[in-house]
């Protein structure tokens, strides 16, 4: 294999032996249940100089995600190993390491597992540089749908991300940059692909997880390390009302770290006096720096 440092991919596949795979050559099965089901879990890591960041919230999200699917429990030595070994072949710099967990091949029934390494997204960098402008949206589901519908598996990363995807482009199609999901009382959720964080004064909250709400590794570590340093930190059901009236709102994510949100639905959100401290606080938190 010719060594994939700088190239624009790199690939591991995990379950198939562990070794490093030509990115140019296709990895998976026609009948992979990842691919025609989405019937899987995955993790998005930030990559850092060689170090993934947040890696033990990420494998307790990854094993309690196949759990809740109903897949062996992954090999947490094994999706280590191969961390490790897309790291070192990835170098220096900032990337995003994607660790896929699928129900494998229809007609065999063996799971498939495999992890990549992309670089961060310029629309990315941008948002965490500039912050966005975010519309709300309707998820188009009841706070309790956890409860009530525990297949439609809330709180799990699973691989059927379509529709968090559509409603980013249904976003930028309006001149958006993101979103933030409303259940259908109006109560707060989350992003498609982050956490929503809100500061009041010296008091941090984010939407209760459990009520449509992935639980996020980037607001735990963020939070563990705001309470440290003297901030309040707690779970919140919020309105938008609520994030109009905040001082800061911001959407966080293990890549982006975070995206300021300078807009809601038109309403500009004034940059607080307090943003440069909790981005710092992020940039610690997740980024590492
Ligand atoms: N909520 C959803 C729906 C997500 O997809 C993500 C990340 O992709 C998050 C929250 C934030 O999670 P994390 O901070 O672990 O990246």
């Amino acid at each position: 294999m010719t060594p994939q440092t700088g190239s624009r991919c790199c690939v591991v596949d995990v379950l198939g032996g562990g070794t490093l795979h030509d990115p140019d050559v296709p990895l998976l099965h026609a009948d992979d249940l990842a691919a025609v089901r989405g019937d899987g879990v995955f993790e998005t890591m930030m990559l850092r100089d060689g170090a993934v960041r947040n890696v033990d919230r990420h494998l307790a999200r990854f094993r309690r995600g196949a759990a809740t699917l109903g897949l062996p429990a992954p090999d947490a030595g094994r999706w280590l190993e191969a961390t490790d070994l897309a790291a070192r072949t990835w170098g220096d710099g900032e990337a995003a390491l994607r660790w896929v967990y699928s129900r494998g091949r229809e007609s065999t029934g063996r799971p498939t597992g495999w992890i990549t390494v992309l670089p961060v997204s310029d629309a990315v960098l941008r948002a965490r540089r500039e912050g966005v402008d975010a519309m709300t949206a309707d998820r188009g589901y009841r706070i309790d749908l956890d409860e009530r519908s525990p297949w439609a598996l809330i709180g799990a990363k699973t691989l059927s991300y379509a529709a968090n995807m559509s409603a980013l482009r249904h976003a930028r199609e309006r001149g958006f940059g993101d979103v933030v999901f409303l259940s259908d009382d109006g109560t707060v959720l989350e992003g498609p692909t982050s956490s929503v964080v809100v500061v009041r004064g010296r008091r941090m909250t984010t939407p209760p997880v459990g009520e449509g709400v992935l639980p996020g590794t980037t607001q735990a570590a963020l939070f563990a390390l705001a309470a440290g340093e003297g901030w309040e930190v707690d779970e919140e059901q919020l309105r938008v009302p609520d994030l109009l009236a905040a001082d800061g709102v911001w959407l966080v994510s293990s890549v982006r770290g975070r995206a300021r949100v300078r807009s809601l639905d038109g309403t500009v959100l004034p940059r607080p006096a307090c943003a440069d401290e909790v981005e710092a606080l992020v940039d610690r938190a997740v980024l590492g720096g």
